[in-house]
């Protein structure tokens, strides 16, 4: 079916009207991106937006502050009609085509910032979202493994590292193949590993739990009820932040069916949306056909920017972070690379 995108269920669907409209008359030759690369859609995303300094992410990535964010999203609206979850759902399904280049835009990890800072900003534009949080850091209840290290990264910058360097150096030693300098370690520790940020945090006498409770860095459950009030949708992240590839399969369906059960039975969300966390790259076709066929998750996201997935359900997105770049440059070299793809699989094929 060919028709307009539309919110249903959602109290943002009469501003994305006007929208639409608006944008009718100001539609540039993005169609013949949306040529190029083959999508009439495109999935940015985010983490953190923000003015403030960020502890537990500066050391991490960098992100957009209040002014660089209203301006990608002038410019995705400028050029793109903004769609929602359920819509996307529909493109998947064959229900629906989007008529125009569309972009449904999608938050990360579950912070605080999205509900503070975020969502007044969307509401004012009529912009739907979805916001994915990985379920075990809801409510404070723990913290992530990288922002802790982000958060020891920063005690150890304000600090002299001199006094802790041999504790920590005994505790991260120098591999043959790993970084030499030991910030770089701490940036580098995995999730497997993630006992050993808490032992390192412990050293540089960071309290993990005291930190959770007086900056409450993520979204507590009420507020999540507030941004589903408000119209916007929310989706899994697994349950605490694992990278996917270096899971059994059997750990990689638990991590999903369980955050995913968890938002279902505590906010009745509709569409069963999941966000790899980290990244996609390296998650075997098995775990794909199981989510899908046994319909644990209706459609997923990864982070491989604007290439196409081996299965049809999974949507790769746009990282809008980690560079100063505008949105425009950000695109440019997402549809280049896309083209890039294009014509190398054509050739190939
Ligand atoms: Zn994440």
């Amino acid at each position: 079916m060919d028709r307009e995108p539309v919110m249903q269920r959602s109290p943002l669907r009469p501003v994305v009207r006007t929208l639409h409209a608006e944008q009718r008359r100001r539609l540039i030759p993005v169609r013949g991106l949306q040529f190029v690369s083959g999508t009439s859609l495109i999935v940015p995303y985010y983490h953190m937006v923000s003015d403030e300094d960020v502890p537990h992410v500066r050391h991490l990535y960098r992100f957009r502050s209040i002014k660089e964010f209203e301006a990608d999203l002038e410019f995705l609206l400028r050029h793109f009609v903004p769609v929602g979850l359920n819509d996307v759902v529909a493109l998947v399904d064959g229900r629906l085509t989007f008529p125009r280049p569309s972009f449904h835009l999608t938050f990360d990890d579950g912070f605080r910032e999205v509900h503070d800072v975020v969502a007044p900003i969307l509401r004012r534009r009529g912009v739907p979202a979805t916001f994915f949080l990985a379920t075990a850091f809801l409510d404070q209840r723990d913290i992530a493994h990288h922002n802790a290290i982000s958060l020891v990264l920063d005690r150890l910058s304000r600090r002299s590292l001199r006094s802790h360097r041999d504790e920590i150096e005994r505790i991260i030693p120098q591999s043959p193949a790993g970084p030499v300098d030991m910030m770089s370690r701490l940036s580098s520790i995995s999730y497997r590993d993630r006992a050993v940020v808490d032992k390192i945090a412990a050293i540089v006498d960071l309290d993990l739990k005291q930190y959770l409770a007086d900056s409450r860095p993520y979204l507590g459950s009420e507020e999540v009820r507030s941004l589903i009030r408000q119209g916007f949708t929310i989706g899994a992240h697994s349950h605490d932040h694992p990278l996917y590839r270096d899971l059994a399969l059997a750990d990689q369906i638990d991590q999903t069916k369980s955050s995913i059960d968890f938002l279902t039975a505590a906010f009745a969300i509709v569409e069963r949306a999941f966000a790899f966390p980290h990244t996609d790259c390296g998650v075997g076709a098995e775990f794909f056909r199981t989510i899908f066929s046994t319909q644990i998750v209706s459609l997923s996201f990864g982070t491989a920017g604007l290439v196409p997935h081996f299965h049809r359900r999974n949507i790769e997105r746009i990282s809008m972070e980690n560079t100063s770049a505008p949105a425009a440059r950000i695109l440019a070299r997402q549809y280049a690379r896309s083209l890039y793809h294009r014509c190398r699989s054509a050739l190939s094929g």
